[in-house]
């Protein structure tokens, strides 16, 4: 079994719970379907604790959530949230189950298509702390190009005031296609959009270079630890 920590937001969550189910049964046939268990926080909890800069306060509910998970069976876990991924070195230290990082599926698509300028889209916390940026450098040998100070605040804004909250709105998708075409300008090749409510918003043809999927990606990664067991 795979164990998602999700609800952060559960309007991702879902996409996670639909891709691997969809995966699980692309490659096994007929009505078989994936071993998940799903932790589903109330993002309310989590946001305040972002918002404070409490990243112990959120670490000591993740690693209580990731070890409820191994108790319970799951054979991996997953953090359905880029930003979470802050906490994800503190997470893996607490279990003695592989955590499977969604930098890393991502940084293996991106390296597949050829590409090693890359843009970021995704929370502040996301595009300006070292903890996502660095991996995908140090790492993976990408170079990363994030959106300037202006674009941030407004990509940020959106998850938080709208993708999260459902709304899905039409002049957003506008603005972000404003912020992609301006990486592109600085020389990114693809963009990730590295925040797991972006699916919701953006598709391939918002933006002229080859946009990768966080959501999609990791997702793909736990459906193969799924498929691998047995
Ligand atoms: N789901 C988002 C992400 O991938 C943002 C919500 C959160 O802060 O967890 O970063």
């Amino acid at each position: 079994m795979v164990g998602l920590i999700g609800g952060m937001s559960w309007e991702s969550s879902a996409q996670y719970y639909r891709l691997i189910n969809e995966q699980v049964r692309e490659a096994r046939g007929g009505v078989h379907s994936a071993r998940l268990l799903l932790w589903s926080f109330d993002f309310a909890q989590i946001e305040a604790l972002q918002a404070a800069g409490d990243w112990d306060g959120a670490g000591t509910l993740l690693v209580d959530a990731a070890q409820q998970l191994e108790l319970a069976g799951a054979s991996a876990v997953v953090i359905c949230t880029n930003t979470m991924h802050r906490l994800a070195d503190t997470v893996q230290a607490a279990i003695g189950v592989p955590l499977l990082h969604i930098a890393d599926p991502t940084a293996t698509a991106v390296k597949a298509a050829g590409i090693q300028r890359i843009g970021l889209l995704g929370t502040a916390f996301t595009m300006e702390q070292a903890f996502y940026t660095g991996r995908l450098e140090r790492q993976h040998g990408l170079q990363v190009v994030v959106p300037d100070a202006a674009d941030r605040v407004l990509v940020h804004r959106v998850i938080y005031e709208e993708l999260v909250r459902g709304h899905v709105l039409p002049a957003s998708r506008e603005a972000y296609r404003g912020v992609m075409r301006r990486l592109v300008e600085r020389g990114a090749q693809g963009i990730i959009l590295g925040c797991t409510e972006i699916m919701l918003l953006v598709a391939d043809d918002d933006a002229g270079v080859p946009l990768f999927d966080t959501t999609a990606l990791h997702a793909q990664a736990a459906a193969q630890h799924l498929l691998a067991q047995r």
